[in-house]
């Protein structure tokens, strides 16, 4: 079997370096190579040592043009920025993209639906199958509930966390408003504070936790008089991101160009 060349972008990161592992742990994939900002301390050393092995002869680079003309695929867990520049590349040299970056805006995103006519990109705010299977579960829940059932979302993350509230919690908030037939962003309630009044009737809240190094935990609850459901995903680490992403790129290096979710790799819709 011929092994999937997979490069890692932002590989200096805490993302980054899982998903080099999880690349070494794969027998279906190997390393291309791998970038940081230029500024990063991580340019220039041995990607072994990033991914918790000896050195393997590659080193980290500054520059993505060369890595993306070798790899088959590409994993981006970065920044908004970065991603959208990874895609408009990715797009150039036709190679599959996988990016998990969130707090992407509505611009960004559509400059990466647009580079995705080129070449096959997954985009997904969370790449664990637990997740993708409670998304599922949160718009079916919603669907058959009354309105007089109350949606929050709740997270918490590590206390270096740049966004909120989580791509997660957003695409859960997302899942809950489809099943409900809604936009989210007609109903989402991000922040409250001070004399808010009373909940509106079907608002969709979010609340965030930060603190210590969770890695992930979110539950989506369904509050009526009389009765609360609550469906909850809790990450124990990043592995299970990083396995989820080097699938997506294993799944991404065959498919035709087009913009995929992480539901697609997984067969799940
Ligand atoms: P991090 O800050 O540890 O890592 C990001 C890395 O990207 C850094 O090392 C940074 O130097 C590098 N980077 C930034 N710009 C770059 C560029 N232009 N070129 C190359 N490298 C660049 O952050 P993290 O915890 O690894 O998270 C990264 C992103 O992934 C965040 O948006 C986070 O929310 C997201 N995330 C997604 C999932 C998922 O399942 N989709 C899971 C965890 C984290």
């Amino acid at each position: 079997m011929t092994e999937v060349r997979i490069g890692v972008v932002g590989c200096g990161g805490r993302m980054g370096r899982s998903n080099l592992s999880a690349i070494l742990a794969d027998p279906g994939a190997s390393i291309a190579g791998g970038t940081e900002r230029e500024d990063s301390p991580a340019v220039g050393r041995d990607i072994g040592f990033l991914a918790g092995v000896d050195e393997i002869g590659l080193l980290v680079g500054a520059d993505p043009g060369p890595l993306f003309e070798e790899a088959d695929a590409i994993v981006d867990f970065t920044a908004p920025a970065a991603s959208v520049a990874h895609a408009r590349q990715a797009a150039a040299t036709g190679t599959a993209l996988v990016i998990g970056t969130t707090g992407l805006s509505e611009e960004d995103l559509a400059e990466i639906r647009r580079e995705a006519d080129k070449t096959a990109i997954v985009q997904a705010a969370n790449m664990s199958l637990g997740v993708n299977l409670v998304l599922g579960l949160v718009e079916q829940a919603a669907s058959r509930l009354s309105p007089d059932f109350d949606i929050e979302v709740l997270e918490m993350h590590h206390r270096d966390k740049v966004d909120a509230p989580s791509g997660t919690a957003l695409a859960l908030g997302a899942a809950a408003a489809r099943g409900r037939g809604v936009e989210l962003e007609g109903v989402a309630q991000k922040v409250r504070d001070g004399i808010t009044g009373a909940r509106r009737s079907g608002d969709i809240g979010f609340a965030t936790l930060r603190g210590g190094d969770v890695a992930g935990e979110h539950s989506v609850i369904f509050a009526a008089p009389g009765e609360r459901i609550e469906l909850t995903h809790k990450a124990g680490n990043r592995e299970i991101f990083a396995r989820g992403a080097i699938k997506a790129a294993l799944w991404a290096a065959g498919q035709r160009p087009g913009l995929y979710s992480m539901r697609d790799v997984l067969g799940l819709t």
